[in-house]
Order: C-alpha cells, then structure tokens, then sequence
C-alpha cells in the first residue's frame, strides 16, 4: 500500500455524507457513554494525516491522544506487527513467556529516569497500569492512603476515577469510589490565588499541610502525580514545585509516582517528563506513546518495590500481549533514530512562537503553556479577564473540525485547547493546521 501524502485534502464537507450515514449507525449499536469528538469514521491514516469513507485528508493535531508519536501506522511499527502476528498471537505471558515482553521491560528500566536497578510489569491501559501503581506502592509500604490533586486525570475504572478530579463526565453516577484517596491543591500558576510568582512555594506548603493534617505521613503510600496535567488543561506547575514534592516524600519515606501516561515516550522533549526537573520517580506509569497505536502499557520502578509483591500479585492475561511488545519495540527504535526527543523540542519552538504572537493579538488568549509537542492555550472571557471560555473553545473545535483539522480540548473548565501533533510530522503539515488553528480563533472571536 503506498504511503498517505503529508496533505490535507478535502473532498465534501466535514463530515461528509458517508460520515454521517455511518454516526447513525454507531448511535444505534454503541453505548451513547462512548463519546464522539469528531464523527468522521476513518478507513487509513499515514504519519499525521487521517483519511475518511468521504475521501477526505484530515490533519491530526490529536495522534488519537498523545498515542501515535511516531505517526500514525509507522511503517517500521507496521512491519514489526504483521512479523509477530504471523509468529502467534498470544500465550499469555504468565502461561509460557516470551522474549518480546522482557525486551520492553529492559526498554523501559533503562529509559526510564535514574540509574539505580529496575524492573517492569506490563499491562493494556493506562488506567490499569495506574491501578498497579496503586498495588504496589501499597503492598510494599504497607500504608493505606494515596495523594492525589486537583484536576488529576488517571483513568475510568474505580480506582482511578477516585484519583481523577473532574466529576463529569468521569465520574458522575459512578460511586462510591475507592477508598483512601485524598486530594492535594495543584501548582496551578495561572489561577493559584496568590499569583504565580508565590505559586510554588504556596502550592507545595499546602500540599505539606493537605498531607500532614488531613492524612498522616507515615499512613501515606503514595503521591500521583502527573509532571504535565493532561486531561487536567495541560498544567505545567512552576519550576521547582515537582522537586520539592519529590523530596518532601522521600524524606517522610511516601512513594512518587509519576504517571508519565501521556507526557512519556518523548511528547515534552525529554523521554519522560520528570526529567526536566531532574526528578527521578519511585514508580512510572506509562501507556499512550509507548506502542505506536497497539495498547500496552507499564509500571517500572525500584527493583526492590516491584520485587516486593508476591508472585502472581500482578499480571493479567493480555498484559505485554505479543504483538503490542513487538510495536513498542520499534516504536522506541524510532524514537532514538530519528531523535523524537529532539524534534518534539522543535516543534514546540515552531508553535511557541506561532502561539504566543496570537496571545499579543488576542486577549481571549489568557495563556500559553505546555513543553515539546504537548502544549496548550487557555481561552478565557478576555480584557484581562481570566473567566474560562468554553464556548469559544468548543467554537474553535468545531471550526477546526470543519476545515479538515483534528483538534482536541481539555481542562476542569472545558476551555483550553491542546496541541498533540505527530512528532513525525512535517513542518508544512504542523504550520498548514496552525493557520487553520488561527482562523478558527479568528472567525469563532467574532462570534463570541
Ligand atoms: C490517558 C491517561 C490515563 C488513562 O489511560 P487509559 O489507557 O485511557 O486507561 C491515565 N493517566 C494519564 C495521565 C492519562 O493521560
């Protein structure tokens, strides 16, 4: 099959006929609780760009969620699969294992921040790797409670709808939820009540304080934590704020996880976000950007933790299934040789500047964030104003959505708008969907 052209092409109107013949259908087979971003069913996609049943090219400023970092059905990653599918397909790595699996485990312990001895345990999704997280800080502290934040977002299953904070639409009408489970205020500088100057040092003393009058250090487990917020409204916390958590717990002998879902796997310039603030995690959790679109995911840490549960106390019959470990491998293949890292710091330059020329432009630009290729604007009412806007920001979307541009939202508020590019895709494809992105903004002001 020949490669999918770097172009976006449109053919009917967003979405085109056969788009929506087919949302008729899904509406009477699938759960209405699975939501739709952007009713257009694809049939291909190549490296940043999605094609429809309408014959529509659409650029993808989402890779299905910080997933296909690598592009979308990289050919390495493609080939790599078709390999191992005609090798077996599964044995269940519990039954009679593989190399496949312990090759990404040994990936993971050697790409993951600090030197000292690893190991991993693979799983399907990222909420379930969250939930082993959980397990094992558990079990090898022997302490019941863990510390969450505000707008924290680890998943939908019971556990990790407890550690989320945004009650709709994850977790309203679901309770009662997982047990001792607290929640801590977020470095949140925009919107910290003492301004973002006095941000750091007020978040982390309230942090201190939410875990040392509400909880108690020594029945604290863990600390969750996500170094960027993803679902949250991309949060970057001010610099220093993460380290000083980080050795606040150490000291007090309470495990940090770093749940590195979204921000893994070289979306923020470095291969895991800890790492710009030189933080090295107890426990990471990974999933999205590991397998190049297969589901897999991981917990990887101190040996002595992962060790310290009793055998048969993780897995699961799907866990590092062979053909996701086989993607995951050349995902990360890629990833080194064509410097993602690297090339995500790139694009975030080429954004950054596009961004933050339209903030000096528009005042319902109340903020530009984000590090690599996972940045954001919050739109807010404007005028120096800092009111949420997520009328504009659906109004944007939906602009985006029309002429051909994926795009996705996020935040507690419903109104920042994130960029989540393919770290493979070219810089007239990223600048193509940046005007795209600025008319949208421009037209949808207008209106609102
Ligand atoms: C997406 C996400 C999860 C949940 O991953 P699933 O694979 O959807 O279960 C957990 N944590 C973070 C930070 C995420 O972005």
């Amino acid at each position: 099959m020949t490669a999918v052209p770097q172009q976006r092409l449109l053919r009917t109107e967003i979405p085109g006929p056969q788009s929506v013949a087919r949302h008729r259908r899904k509406t009477t087979a699938v759960s209405a609780g699975v939501g739709v971003g952007l009713p257009v069913y694809i049939t291909r996609a190549g490296g940043g760009i999605l094609v429809d049943v309408d014959g529509n090219h659409l650029i993808d400023f989402g890779s299905g969620i910080a997933v296909t970092t690598v592009g979308n059905a990289a050919p390495r990653v493609v080939s790599a699969v078709t390999r191992q599918v005609a090798d077996f397909t599964h044995t269940c790595f519990m039954v009679t294992p593989y190399d496949g699996y312990v090759e990404v485990c040994e990936k993971l312990n050697a790409l993951t921040p600090g030197d000292h001895e690893k190991r991993s345990a693979l799983f399907n999704s990222g909420a379930e790797a969250v939930e082993n997280a959980v397990k094992i800080a558990r079990h090898a502290t022997g302490r019941p409670a863990v510390i969450t934040f505000d707008h924290a977002y680890h998943g939908r299953t019971n556990l990790t709808m407890a550690l989320t904070a945004k009650a709709r639409p994850y977790k309203d009408g679901f309770g009662p939820f997982a047990g001792e489970i607290y929640r801590a205020p977020m470095a949140y500088p925009l919107r910290w009540p003492g301004g973002s100057e006095a941000c750091a040092q007020q978040a982390f003393d309230a942090f201190v304080d939410t875990v040392h009058t509400q909880v108690g250090e020594a029945r604290t487990a863990a600390v969750v934590i996500e170094p960027i917020q993803g679902e949250g409204g991309f949060i970057v916390p001010p610099p220093g704020w993460l380290r000083r958590v980080a050795d606040w717990c150490r000291q007090h002998g309470i495990l940090l996880i770093a749940d590195e879902i979204q921000t893994g796997f070289c979306r923020t310039g470095d291969w895991f976000a800890a790492e710009h603030e030189q933080v090295v995690p107890d426990l990471v959790t990974t999933a999205k950007g590991i397998a190049g679109g297969l589901p897999l995911a991981a917990v990887t840490g101190r040996a002595d933790l992962m060790d310290a549960v009793g055998t048969g106390g993780l897995g699961g019959t799907y866990g590092g299934n062979p053909v996701s470990c086989a993607a995951a491998l050349a995902a990360i293949e890629i990833m080194i040789e064509e410097n993602l890292c690297g090339r995500a710091r790139e694009i975030e330059r080429l954004f950054l500047a596009r961004l933050h020329d339209l903030a000096s432009r528009y005042d319902v630009i109340g903020d530009v964030r984000g590090r690599g290729a996972m940045l954001a604007v919050e739109l807010v009412t404007g005028a120096g104003d800092l009111t949420p806007n997520p009328a504009l920001t659906a109004a944007v979307n939906a602009r985006c959505h029309r002429a051909g541009l994926v795009t996705l939202t996020c935040g507690t508020y419903g109104n920042v708008f994130r960029f989540l590019p393919p770290l493979t895709a070219p810089d007239a494809l990223l600048t193509e969907g940046l005007d795209i992105f600025e008319s949208a903004l421009d037209a949808a002001r207008a209106d609102h």
